[in-house]
C-alpha cells in the first residue's frame, strides 16, 4: 500500500514565537538568564543575529534576537521552546541566591 515515509519524518517541534519589539537594547529583561552562544551576521544589514540559550539547567529554550533590516530600531526576540521553571523573579529558584539579586 501507499508508505511514504513523509509521515513517519515528524520531527518534535518546538513552540516557537517571535514578536518585535522597539527598543535601544538588543536583549529584552524577559526575567529569564541568558548566555549568548552564536553570531551570525545577517545580508543586507549591518546589525548581527545573536543567539541565547537559557543558563538554566536542563532547560533548553533558545532566544534569536536580530534587528529589522528595514527598521534597525526594531527588534526581534524569537524564542524557541518553553521554559522548565519560572522566571527568577518568582523567586522560585532559591538555591542560588547570589545569582539572582545579581540578575533581578
Ligand atoms: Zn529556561
Amino acid at each position: 500500500m501507499n508508505t511514504k515515509k513523509a509521515k513517519a519524518k515528524r520531527r518534535l517541534r518546538e513552540p516557537r514565537f517571535s514578536f518585535k519589539t522597539m527598543s535601544d537594547v538588543d536583549v529584552l529583561d524577559d526575567g529569564y538568564k541568558w548566555r549568548k552562544y552564536g553570531q551570525k551576521v545577517v545580508k543586507n544589514t549591518q546589525h548581527p543575529r545573536s543567539y541565547y540559550r537559557c543558563t538554566q539547567d536542563k532547560c533548553r529554550v533558545k532566544k534569536r534576537v536580530e534587528r529589522l533590516a528595514e527598521d534597525p530600531r526594531m527588534v526581534i526576540t524569537t524564542y524557541e521552546g518553553r521554559h522548565i521553571h519560572s522566571p527568577c523573579r518568582d523567586g522560585e529558584d532559591s538555591k542560588t541566591p547570589s545569582q539572582i539579586s545579581f540578575f533581578c
